[in-house]
């Protein structure tokens, strides 16, 4: 199992990447792209929270809840008052820090259930219907945010995965292909329950089809492509002097 700082790192660096890309694309705004380099690095933490090792886990779930506060008042900083906008920081920050983190540090009594594929699965597609129902975001930026979420909870597992393997010897150790779970026997009626959860989730999450469409479309990329260089190289590669 890799330790906390690999999968602070390893989430923060993938969706770090991937939120500036699309933020470079014009896909999604300033406090988007901050949401959901957020996410995704909070989505990198969440599969170890049942772990008995939860220290360095409240610091990354204070400094989280701290950036989603500022990514909800960034959000609504023209529509809201300062008096409004505060109070939201806090409730923002309080929900966080004291709810979701609770609610997740509670459930240790089932251990392993959070370390698994369709639990993430179930987070990130809840997400995108909290998101898209209750908070009235737009139906992509619902879907980027829950993609963030669960891709940064993949890098957790996939980090996991890499760590079982021994890169010395090349043996694989004895918890090689158990953290990249999509089931276990022992915990048949979990599963099955998380598996009618997620069906339930895929059933009302809002519709993927617009966001595909919108990645889909060439003229961002095409705008991208343009932007990926610096200026001063461009300069030299295409137009020498
Ligand atoms: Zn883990």
């Amino acid at each position: 199992m890799a330790n906390f700082n690999t999968h602070l790192n390893g989430a923060f660096a993938v969706s770090g990447i991937l939120g500036l890309t699309i933020y470079k694309a014009g896909l999604i705004d300033d406090s988007g792209f901050l949401i959901c380099v957020a996410l995704g690095t909070i989505g990198g933490l969440l599969p170890d929270l049942d772990s008995d090792n939860s220290t360095p886990i409240k610091l990354g779930f204070n400094i989280a809840s701290f950036v989603f506060a500022f990514g909800l008042v960034m959000h609504w900083r023209s529509e809201l008052s300062l008096l409004s906008l505060l109070l939201l920081w806090l409730v923002g920050y309080g929900f966080m820090r004291y709810v979701v983190f609770r609610l997740f540090t509670s459930m240790t009594v089932h251990r392993g259930i959070i370390h698994s594929v369709p639990y993430m699965a179930i987070l990130g597609l809840g997400l995108v219907c909290l998101n898209y129902y209750a908070l009235h975001n737009p139906v992509n930026i619902s879907w980027f945010y829950g993609l963030f979420l669960f891709g940064g909870a993949m890098v957790h597992l996939l980090l996991d995965e890499m760590y079982s393997v021994n890169l010395s010897g090349m043996t694989l150790k004895r918890s090689a292909g158990t953290a990249m779970k999509f089931y276990r026997h022992q915990d048949c009626w979990w599963y099955l329950l998380l598996y009618a959860l997620l069906a339930l989730l895929v059933f009302t999450a809002p519709p993927f089809a617009p966001l595909w469409e919108q990645l889909r479309d060439p003229t961002p990329w095409a705008q991208l492509k343009v932007g990926i260089l610096p200026t001063m190289i461009e300069n030299l590669m295409y137009k020498p002097k």
